[in-house]
């Protein structure tokens, strides 16, 4: 399970979609009852999911807490995991290889990057990281060899077509940014949706 808050949207009247958690008897916009919609309510896509029921893919998560309620992306530390192909999880951190800390990693962003053909090299290559010594405990540094140094070879040891990166920071703004910013869009709009009962938009989510 990962805790989706349900944010739900519809579009009744005029030119306003209407976000809220609950949908009301009446409408916040032209406060007539609810019927004859523009847009039928429907639930806004929640971006984050559990690690375990997303099979060989990357995840990624705040170091601390959670994205919903703690992450702030001007302050925080990410922490990225790889997900074999049996829903097991693996990740560097100052303990060395970590494997199945599985409550930490219920509301990831998941990055699903490599078809069905590739889940046998993906777990092989998996594997051999899993023995190689250089992913001690010792060996960890917070800046220079960490989380995403480890996801960083593993992709450049996969070696699928163009998923290969020079630099920690080209594997961010190619695989990560971009679907960070649309996470933190959901997550703004929860926040918001806590301090009030609708949030009225001209754009759909
Ligand atoms: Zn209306």
């Amino acid at each position: 399970m990962n805790n989706d808050p349900g944010i739900i949207c519809f579009h009744h009247c005029k030119t306003k979609n209407v976000f809220c958690m609950q949908i009301p008897a009446i409408c916040p916009v032209c406060s007539s009852q609810m019927q004859n919609f523009i847009v039928d309510p429907f639930r806004v896509p929640c971006p984050f999911a559990n690690a375990i029921h997303n099979p060989t893919s990357v995840v990624i998560r705040p170091s601390q807490g959670s994205f919903l309620d703690d992450y702030d992306m001007t302050r925080d530390d990410l922490h990225i995991g790889i997900v074999n192909s049996n829903g097991g999880i693996v990740e560097f951190d100052k303990e060395g290889l970590v494997e199945n800390d599985i409550t930490k990693w219920t509301d990831c962003i998941v990055l699903e990057l490599v078809p069905a053909a590739w889940t046998a090299q993906w777990d092989k290559a998996l594997i051999l990281m899993s023995k190689d010594i250089k992913w001690k405990s010792i060996n960890y540094d917070v800046i220079n060899m960490n989380c995403f140094n480890f996801v960083l070879e593993f992709f450049n040891n996969l070696g699928y077509r163009d998923l290969r990166f020079k630099s920690k920071e080209e594997l961010c703004e190619r695989l990560i940014l971009s679907k960070m910013y649309k996470a933190m869009q959901y997550v703004s709009l929860y926040r918001m949706l806590k301090d009030q009962e609708y949030l009225l938009s001209d754009h759909l989510f």
